[in-house]
């Protein structure tokens, strides 16, 4: 697609802009970020949150996004996506998916497992859902495939953490120490299980649960953060936070959420939404470097959090 067809969807999104112009939507030859984390002593990049979907469901997911407006800055083939990736210095990202229904998570992780070796970089994700057979595929996820983490989200798979069908595969998650990445926060939409009020009693179900709240918990930041001191296993990714785009984050809520990230800096993820972000990878990683917090801060939200994490 090209560029100014792409910043007709962004004039007509129903989610607001910061300030009166947009973040480019293309890569720039040298993205400005490459030098400028070269200078903290940031070796490379680790995203958190990056989507890896079988090819028709991407298409799909894309098609939704169309809908509403939500320019797609890279659809592009998923080899192509990958050195897009490289291209920004993010050398190593997850390969987040979910089940829309029942029946679908066994096979996405199947599909992960078949192809994440062809993406360098990959830290390869599962997903699960609630239904019979979900802790027998999520150690086979485990003990045969060697994932690192596994993603929810609450708001699309209409998931409820409290679901007792659940249980059992967040113990054994808990024992085994693996990350679960989970969408539970009411942006950009609300859904039946999402906010507080549900992922509260999870967390004080599973207090040892290494879990990471998507887009910081948005719209409901500072609730979220307040759990971190209580839960020291408790973790936040800063996807599509500290962004001109205004679809996970609203301009009070987020230059509240700044000093967050000095005070919680070892549990703060950097995370993207990479590929369907409506600005170039440039802007959020820019837009982080800017803040002001310690360079210490920006040097482990970027990458030694997560080093430290999956690289043991
Ligand atoms: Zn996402």
């Amino acid at each position: 697609m090209k560029s100014a067809n792409l910043t007709d969807t962004r004039l007509s999104s129903p989610f607001s802009w910061r300030g009166d112009s947009f973040p480019p939507i293309l890569d720039s030859e040298t993205p400005n970020h490459l030098e400028r984390i070269r200078e903290l002593g940031i070796p490379t990049i680790f995203d958190i949150h990056t989507h890896f979907f079988p090819e028709t469901i991407m298409k799909l997911i894309w098609r939704w996004f169309d809908n509403v407006n939500w320019a797609i800055g890279y659809r592009l083939p998923e080899l192509e996506r990958v050195k897009r990736l490289h291209h920004n210095g993010i050398k190593h990202f997850t390969t987040l998916n979910y089940a829309h229904k029942k029946e679908m998570a066994s096979s996405l992780n199947d599909w992960t497992y078949a192809n994440y070796q062809n993406w360098e970089g990959a830290i390869p994700f599962g997903t699960f859902y609630p239904e019979e057979s979900v802790l027998a595929y999520v150690k086979k996820a485990v003990e045969t495939y060697g994932f690192r983490g596994f993603k929810l989200h609450c708001e699309v798979s209409k998931l409820n953490l409290n679901d007792p069908e659940l249980s059992d595969t967040f113990r054994y998650l808990e024992q085994k120490e693996i990350p679960i990445l989970i969408h539970t926060g009411t942006a950009p939409l609300p859904g039946e299980f999402t906010g507080i009020q549900f992922f509260l009693p999870f967390m004080e179900t599973y207090p040892k649960l290494n879990v990471i709240v998507a887009h910081m918990g948005a719209h409901e930041i500072s609730a979220y953060a307040s759990l971190l001191g209580r839960f020291p296993n408790l973790a936040l990714d800063t996807t599509m936070v500290f962004v001109d785009f205004l679809a996970t984050g609203k301009e009070t809520e987020v230059d509240a959420a700044i000093p967050l990230l000095e005070t919680y800096q070892n549990q703060i993820y950097f995370g993207s939404d990479f590929p369907n972000i409506p600005y170039h990878l440039n802007h959020p990683i820019s837009k982080l470097l800017d803040l002001p917090i310690s360079d210490l801060a920006k040097q482990k939200i970027l990458y030694q959090n997560a080093k430290n994490r999956f690289f043991k």
